[in-house]
């Protein structure tokens, strides 16, 4: 495999080294994700002097495309998708003059040369690194490798690129491992959780293992419990169809709030590596407390939004979104332990939905009030230190802590923090995730990327939840929309004698 074993961050993503030519080709390269999120950060790197000469994108899609009609769809994605700010007339043409299309219907085993075709044709002949992005429907996943492999397209030098889902349950995620496993070694095959690529993210590993003053307090002794939070105020909107058949246990669970919670609670890694970081977050997963069927009811909560006001304006419950009455859970809260020394003991919260009061993403770690109260006489109360953790938007860090108000006459306690704001600290903009992302695709560094095993444990510890929730009887129950979602979500916290932290 090419590319360094090692994956240092851009020391400045404006100053970012260009990475080798490549044949960057996108499978549902006229699809949302491509359009709205793939083709911008390729934009930016390019802008940043990222991509080199004779980098080339092509876009493989049904669409009766050529070059030029492909060129001019991504250049009216690229104004409606990239800041105005951000875009330069002379660095769009050089991406436009980057793109290609291929019309293709995977499933047309005919069709194929077509691909071979233009790929083979390009200046940097056999040596290029070729990337396979699959920005189409898990079921495609398999049947391209295999296709890519017969035409001999999938060569030492290749990587493939999985987007979610990947699978809907344990047996149809190993399948397709399984399929594209027959074609591509595991060090070749990159599984996207763009969350991993957030420089919030990212940051959470340095903040923990750059630093010394943490990682004596990140365990059972000093954290009282984590709290993960991802809310959305959006509702299913056009997704519905696919959104109805996943659910919030899947579509963001197993997936992202899961790898949130492995960063957190993750040992020390020797080393920034592909391997070690992974190995550190299979242990967590496999250490989480085993769903069982008691653990289900008493646990987890499912909920799904019926109307209400949302961010000022009315808003239509899920089943009129979808059309249909429906028992899909479009918000999850859920606790659970990590079983090992460091965390015995420790809850760990998560919960996700649609149609909550605000777009946010967080990890808060609640440390345990002070051991002795040694101001019994002050005003004010002396709370728990909370570090919170903001993944979007406006990254950054927030440590809650108390301080003596200013002024005579006794001591008074007030809650203070101190606040690292990422657009304060380090100016400018913050990249998108798939730019970094992306980059780290063509340099070959699966440091951020989902591994096989990381996958499949995941699905393994959701497997309970899943079936428990497809039996008899279980619905999820309603919350209006623009809430916290149901009661039940706050309840199980309450039953512990604490409480979900919402912003302030
Ligand atoms: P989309 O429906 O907007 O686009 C699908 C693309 O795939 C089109 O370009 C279409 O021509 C192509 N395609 C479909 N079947 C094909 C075939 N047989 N042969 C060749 N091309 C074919 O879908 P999307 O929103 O871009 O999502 C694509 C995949 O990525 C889905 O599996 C989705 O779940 C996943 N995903 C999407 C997003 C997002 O933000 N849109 C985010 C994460 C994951």
């Amino acid at each position: 495999m090419n590319g360094p074993s090692v994956g240092p961050p851009d020391p400045s993503p404006h100053h970012a080294t260009p990475v080798e030519p490549c044949d960057f080709t996108v499978f549902g390269g006229t699809g949302d994700l491509a359009l709205r999120k793939l083709l911008p950060a390729l934009y930016l790197r390019d802008r940043d002097g990222q991509l080199p000469d004779g980098f080339r994108i092509i876009g493989v899609s049904r669409s009766e495309a050529d070059d030029a009609g492909y060129r001019e769809m991504v250049a009216q994605a690229l104004a409606e998708h990239v800041p105005a700010d951000e875009l330069a007339a002379a660095v769009v043409e050089r991406l436009l003059a980057r793109l290609h299309h291929v019309t293709l219907d995977v499933e047309d085993v005919g069709a194929w040369h077509r691909l071979h075709d233009r790929l083979k044709d390009g200046a940097a002949g056999e040596d290029v690194i070729r990337v396979f992005y699959l920005a189409v429907a898990p079921a495609l996943f398999g049947p391209i490798c295999e296709h890519l492999d017969q035409v001999g397209l999938a060569s030492e030098r290749s990587r493939v690129v999985l987007e979610k889902p990947i699978g809907s349950d344990l047996a149809s995620a190993e399948e397709v491992n399984r399929a594209v496993g027959r074609v591509f070694e595991e060090s070749h095959i990159f599984r996207i959780d763009h969350y991993l690529g957030k420089e919030s993210v990212q940051n959470l590993l340095v903040t923990r293992f750059a630093n010394t003053f943490l990682e004596p307090l990140w365990n059972s002794r000093w954290v009282d419990h984590v709290q993960i939070t991802v809310s959305e105020s959006l509702g299913v909107g056009e997704r519905g169809s696919y959104y109805d058949r996943s659910g919030a246990l899947r579509d963001m669970v197993q997936n992202h709030l899961l790898q949130l919670l492995c960063l957190v609670a993750m040992e020390p890694p020797t080393y920034i590596d592909r391997e070690t970081v992974r190995d550190e977050k299979l242990k967590v997963l496999q250490a989480l407390r085993p769903m069982t069927p008691e653990l289900v009811d008493r646990d987890t909560v499912a909920g799904q939004y019926a109307a209400g006001l949302c961010e000022g304006a009315a808003a239509p419950s899920y089943a009129d979104e979808v059309g249909h009455a429906s028992d899909t859970e479009t918000f999850v809260a859920l606790t659970t332990e990590v079983q090992n020394w460091r965390w015995a003991g420790v809850p760990f919260y998560l919960r996700t939905g649609k149609r909550m009061p605000e777009r946010l993403s967080e990890i808060v770690v609640v440390f345990k009030e002070p051991p002795h109260a040694m101001f019994p006489h002050s005003e004010g109360t002396n709370e728990a230190n909370r570090l919170h953790i903001r993944v979007q938007p406006d990254e950054g860090m927030r440590l809650h802590m108390t301080a003596k108000e200013p002024g005579p006459g006794g001591i008074r306690l007030r809650p203070v923090s101190l606040d690292l704001s990422y657009a304060a600290a380090f100016g400018g903009r913050s990249p998108d995730a798939y730019e970094r992302l992306l980059m780290d695709v063509v340099r070959g560094n699966t440091t951020l990327f989902m591994r096989r095993d990381e996958v499949e444990a995941a699905w393994a510890w959701v497997a309970p939840i899943l079936e428990r929730w497809a039996g008899p009887g279980h619905r999820p129950r309603r919350y209006p929309a623009g809430t916290y979602g149901p009661v039940a979500a706050a309840t199980l916290l309450e039953r512990d004698g604490r409480s979900w932290q919402e912003t302030e």
